[in-house]
């Protein structure tokens, strides 16, 4: 587990023994001890962590609801010390979830404490998809990855996801990048397999596996960073655009859109 403290508000960032490296988030208002929970699967750890620091879940907020992203909403709910805390999810996921939920949008404010978490509705892992806004922080679920970005394989639009990773690159450069699943290594080997000669995919890979063999945690991203290695959000960049073209001859160089698809499908066929 690892916490960034920011103005007001701290956020726990705990990676998730015995799952599909996810990665599960408690995020507080320092003044009141209110929290949100964002995409629990793991509820004993989250629950702990919220007992041994005082706080109170108003809200569990699912990114999306796959369910290694939901499945520990109803745990938490149960035993949350305000009766009226409730899943916030988007109306695109109501048959997914289970009891005690709302709904948040497009531009929607999430009130924890005194903090503002804003709403932006990123499609395309799954219709349903939402990322969060804190201070300069971004909470991307399963839409974007450290030099990755989420499959279409379970109700995706591989149209939509180019739309909504678009949309996240073009946040500032200092914002940090919380997401879904630690699946770092594997990612960096595919964008060096796409690009052999970038150097800052390079570096990003020493320092994720120096960080690993000193057994302490990845630290998260920036947008600034993903923008120098992260295949998916280089589409327009004249050296992937071209390696591209060399795999996927009939490529429309001119179609940002059809470019990051074709990456996509790549990295679905790929093995490192
Ligand atoms: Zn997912």
């Amino acid at each position: 587990m690892d916490i960034y403290n920011g103005p007001g508000y701290g956020i726990a960032r705990i990676l998730i023994e015995d799952s599909d490296s996810n990665y599960n988030y408690v995020v507080w208002c320092t003044d009141t001890k209110e929290c949100a929970v964002i995409d629990p699967i793991d509820p004993i750890t989250i629950l702990n962590f919220i007992r041994d620091n005082g706080l109170m879940v108003k809200y569990v907020i699912n990114t999306h609801c796959h369910p290694d992203h939901i499945s520990g909403n109803d745990p938490i709910l149960k035993v949350s010390l305000t009766m009226i805390s409730k899943a916030l999810i988007h109306p695109l996921g109501e048959e997914l979830i289970g009891t005690r939920y709302d709904f948040v949008n497009e531009g929607d404010v999430i009130k924890v404490g005194n903090l503002e978490i804003k709403v932006i509705y990123t499609p395309g892992h799954c219709p349903e998809h939402i990322s969060l806004i804190l201070d300069n922080n971004v909470f991307v679920g399963d839409t974007v990855f450290l030099s990755g970005c989420g499959n279409t394989k379970h109700r995706g639009v591989v149209e939509d996801l180019y739309q909504s990773v678009a949309r996240i690159r073009e946040l500032p450069n200092d914002y940090r990048m919380f997401v879904g699943h630690d699946y770092a290594v594997d990612n960096l080997k595919f964008a060096l397999d796409l690009e052999p000669g970038n150097e800052n995919a390079k570096k990003k890979l020493e320092e994720v596996e120096t960080t690993i063999s000193e057994n302490i945690e990845i630290p998260p991203s920036t947008i600034g960073e993903e923008k120098l290695y992260n295949p998916f959000m280089r589409y327009d960049v004249e050296e992937v655009v071209q390696e591209i073209k060399k795999r996927v001859p009939d490529l429309d160089t001119n179609d940002p859109g059809a470019i990051f698809k074709a990456i996509r499908e790549l990295k679905n066929e790929w093995t490192s």
